[in-house]
């Protein structure tokens, strides 16, 4: 038997039973195999020994509706709720909202060839009921892992499975529902394992089961341990870590989500919360940080964070955000956290933000809906519960520092901490303000329990696990740019930036460079899908020898990425043009160059950004104006043909301008020049009834969140216009 335990992942049923004296040793076996991750394939379900670790009562999700197999769409029956359930407790929510809400409940059609197979061979292999539900659970682990066809590739991702398995256990559903999907999902190993074509057809399959079966095992033991502990719920903390025990718990998770945002996987709805909830209890429970901070924390005080770089000998960086609320705060962060808020920020907040229905309101936490948070405490509060964590509040955690960290301190520490606690700060005293913040939550964070700590985590490690990722990659981006024709590192560079995380840099900024090269290709073929000869062509001629996306890859990617251009959206533009509502759009204040532009929302290649506002003069009344006013105020002035190649002028010199005296200043005014780097250019537009020219800046290519916006501004065509040389220089792209 032991034999049988190294050497083999997936076992028969059949042959344990052939080896087996009585029923009871039979089970004992398969429990120990089970438990070793090995998978015990064929079992008749009733000997399936994981049900006795089941909450007998919650087992609802077993599959009894038969009667339903036949109908088009069966969906509902995820609502049926056991008889009993119902009378016992009449608020448990349905399993099927709970996966919704978790993002977890889309699948696959069930007509692919791999559902099929799988579905026949249940029925051939076990008894008739609840085959449908059990194919549908595997379809939704299917499509979590990958949304665009169900394929046993899923298998060598066991990172983003397991996390599936996790956020079942971790969601509201029961944990029998999480145990019923990984029965599901281990039938399913079975059958690919009874199938050698698929196992012929990709070798590395075999590997990959049985590193799955490992990894599956390991998951379901800490989700049954994770059931005792609902037990602990609505206890009160007593310390610290108890407080932060969120933070601790969802951590894993957090930080896959922050890694799978940076490497531009699409999100689904649960990462977003889940990242937005994360920083309100990381800024709540150990930053100490009152709601209204992140309630009224914008956008704009986030771009105009300052950095500090402490004097001592750690030399400390962290990022200073000027908060006002009903008093002034300022929220400290270190590096780790300063790029997990921009991860938030740039991929997170635009997603929400686009819900809005009345618009950016320059918040820099939004709800879900993209609207100003009601109230974090019940997100916080929410997210506990999500993983089944302590229920400190804000307060609490306050109350339990002051208690336990404070008496504990050094006089030093405690003078430090009063200045933190006070929490209205004046400029005078910002970089003791800052110390002092930062002292409270590295106390926070590396805080131990004097004796028998129930926890082995300490907080503090879940930046190394996630950032210490980050950061090496950041250093090898940065060393390495990722572009067009530019020469990776190797795995050995990598390895030397950082040891531990090398092969994953490695592979990231492959991956990043096959990507830069996709969207190349795509860009190159704007007007018509190519065939997949002139792709292979394409590519061919480029020369490029590695990380060279497939011609599939680029076809499919064509289809997905060229939408029609806009054409129908000129009243929208018009509108705005009137309103001078655009969005998307910061002005932020810059220390070295005053002022700039910066987007707060990701913009495609060609759409409308803004306008270059102002009244239309002519040219030679521009130049009129030009000659008053001082040398480096004469990029106010626009100069450009009309369509009749008329030369005129818009004058963005005099704020407010005249139709808009409530603004202060137009976005157009306030982006700077850049010969090296424009990302806009400008046009020359009209509208429908309207003979006035406008001038409008377009992306010119695909824009993040975070970038500052630049145009080449002529300056010099404008001065020799107005000295007369080349007077006549068209200098707008067409
Ligand atoms: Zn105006």
């Amino acid at each position: 038997m032991r034999m049988l335990v190294r050497n083999l992942s997936v076992v028969h049923y059949e042959q344990l039973k052939a080896g087996a004296d009585s029923e009871r040793s039979l089970s004992f076996f398969i429990n120990f195999l089970e438990s070793n991750g090995c998978l015990v394939s064929q079992k008749p379900s009733h000997t399936d020994t994981e049900r006795n670790l089941a909450e007998e009562v919650e087992a609802t999700e077993d599959p009894v509706q038969d009667a339903k197999e036949n109908e088009e769409d069966t969906e509902e029956e995820m609502d049926m709720e056991h008889p009993l359930q119902l009378s016992t407790s009449a608020i448990k929510i349905s399993t099927k909202k709970v996966m919704e809400e978790a993002g977890l409940h889309k699948k696959h059609s069930a007509d692919s060839q791999l559902l099929q197979g799988f579905r026949s061979y249940l029925e051939k292999t076990y008894s008739k009921s609840g085959i449908k539900h059990e194919v549908d659970n595997v379809s939704r682990w299917l499509y979590y892992v990958n949304p665009n066809e169900p394929s046993t590739s899923c298998i060598h991702d066991i990172e983003r499975s397991m996390a599936f398995f996790h956020e079942i256990g971790a969601s509201a559903a029961s944990r029998a529902t999480a145990r019923n999907y990984m029965s599901g999902v281990k039938k399913f190993i079975s059958y690919v394992t009874s199938e050698d074509q698929m196992l012929e057809e990709d070798p590395s399959l075999r590997g990959s089961i049985s590193k799955f079966l490992k990894n599956i095992t390991e998951v379901q033991k800490s989700i049954c341990r994770g059931a005792g502990k609902e037990k602990y719920v609505g206890r009160t903390c007593t310390n610290p870590r108890e407080c932060q025990e969120v933070l601790t718990l969802a951590n894993s998770f957090f930080a896959e989500v922050i890694d799978r945002a940076n490497s531009r996987n699409e999100l689904q709805e649960r990462d977003m919360t889940s990242m937005l909830f994360y920083l309100e209890a990381l800024l709540i429970l150990q930053h100490l940080q009152r709601p209204s901070v992140i309630q009224h924390m914008t956008v704009q005080q986030w771009l105009e964070r300052t950095r500090y770089q402490s004097r001592s000998r750690d030399s400390v960086r962290a990022a200073v955000i000027k908060v006002k609320a009903a008093t002034h705060h300022i929220v400290v962060l270190n590096e780790v956290e300063e790029m997990w808020f921009d991860t938030y920020f740039r991929f997170v907040r635009p997603a929400f933000i686009k819900r809005s229905s009345s618009g950016d309101k320059g918040y820099f936490f939004v709800s879900s809906k993209g609207t100003k948070i009601q109230n974090p405490t019940t997100d916080v509060h929410r997210f506990q519960e999500r993983f089944n964590a302590c229920l400190a509040t804000g307060k609490e955690a306050l109350h339990i520092f002051e208690k336990i960290i404070v008496s504990d301190s050094t006089p030093e520490d405690q003078e430090l901490i009063k200045i933190y606690l006070s929490s209205d700060f004046n400029e005078s005293n910002i970089s003791e303000y800052m110390r002092a913040a930062m002292r409270v939550s590295e106390l926070q964070r590396t805080w131990e329990q004097p004796s028998n700590s129930r926890y082995g985590e300490v907080p503090g490690t879940l930046e190394e696990k996630s950032s210490g990722k980050e950061v090496a990659y950041k250093t090898v981006e940065n060393a390495f740019k990722v572009d067009l024709d530019s020469k990776g590192p190797t795995l050995k560079e990598c390895r030397k930036i950082s040891e531990m995380h090398g092969k994953y840099c490695y592979d990231r900024w492959r991956r990043q460079q096959t990507k830069c090269r996709l969207d190349a290709v795509i860009a190159h073929y704007k007007k018509e899908k190519p065939t997949a000869s002139q792709v292979l062509n394409y590519l061919k001629l480029q020369g490029w020898s590695k990380h060279v996306p497939s011609v599939e890859e680029v076809l499919l990617h064509w289809e997905a990425r060229e939408q029609p251009r806009r054409e129908g959206d000129d009243s929208t533009i018009q509108s705005l043009v009137k309103s001078q509502k655009w969005q998307g759009l910061a002005i932020v204040d810059d220390p070295d160059k005053g002022q700039k532009v910066v987007t707060t929302k990701p913009f495609k290649k060609g759409d409308y950004i803004c306008d270059y506002h102002g009244p239309l003069i002519s040219a030679k009344e521009g130049e009129q104006r030009m000659r008053s006013v001082e040398q480096e105020e004469m990029g106010y002035l626009y100069f450009f043909m009309d369509r009749g190649n008329k030369r005129c002028c818009i004058d963005a010199q005099t704020v407010p301008c005249p139709c808009h005296r409530e603004l202060g200043t137009t976005y157009g005014r306030k982006i700077n020049h850049s010969r090296k780097k424009p990302n806009l250019k400008p046009t020359v537009k009209y509208f429908e009834n309207d003979t006035r020219p406008h001038i409008l800046f377009t992306a010119k290519k695909d824009i993040d969140v975070g970038t500052e916006l630049f145009i080449i501004f002529d300056y010099g065509v404008t001065r020799k216009s107005f000295s007369g040389e080349g007077a006549d220089l068209p200098w707008i792209d067409e």
